[in-house]
């Protein structure tokens, strides 16, 4: 199983869009960004992507691209040489953002997941989806045999899980609360 988003694929130049313009994330923006199939691919993940199918294990791509973006994500998948990309294999969001209702169903139809690679925690283990950054941390130190050996993390210092991780409501702050939490938690050189 894989992730999409920074895992497979590389939006750092929506990233850098964002950031020339002075947007924040909206989902209007990244359907744009999504339809328009720019988005490159992650070094080395066709190769694995490969090197998987001529081992012979299947590759599914569980993203939460929402699942209306699933067309222009195939053809965005085709454009970088992914393989296994078509409608049975590429799962995108429909009801929630937890994975683990189609991790699943994947394995309803009689597959075993080996393994799993993502960016985000939330991508190998549901038991962090919207928890503190407490909770994240202290789940990695309790699962750590698990990670470099089932679960393969991209790291990706852009956006994830511990955005909202922050502080209980992260997303119901405002834009000027958000930049004050994110603040609090950093902990930047002091210049000496
Ligand atoms: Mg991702």
């Amino acid at each position: 199983m894989l992730d999409l988003d920074e895992t497979v694929l590389d939006n750092s130049a929506f990233a850098a869009w964002q950031a020339v313009n002075h947007k924040l994330y909206s989902p209007k923006d990244w359907a744009r960004w999504v339809n328009a199939k720019q988005a490159t691919e992650i070094p080395g993940s066709v190769d694995f992507i490969k090197t998987a199918k001529e081992l012979g294990f299947e590759v599914f791509y569980v993203s939460n691209r929402n699942v209306n973006l699933t067309q222009p994500t195939i053809e965005n998948l085709k454009n970088i040489g992914a393989l296994f990309v078509d409608e049975e294999h590429v799962l995108g969001k429909t009801t929630t953002s937890n994975k683990a209702p189609r991790l699943k169903s994947i394995e309803d139809k009689g597959y075993t997941i080996v393994l799993l690679g993502g960016d985000n925690l939330d991508d190998f283990d549901s038991v962090v989806h919207h928890k503190l950054n407490i909770e994240r941390r202290n789940h990695v130190e309790n699962m750590k045999d698990d990670y470099g050996t089932k679960f393969i993390v991209l790291p990706n210092p852009e956006y994830g899980g511990f955005d909202s991780g922050i502080v209980d409501g992260y997303y119901q702050l405002s834009t000027s609360e958000k930049i004050e939490v994110r603040k609090k938690v950093i902990k930047p050189w002091d210049g000496k």
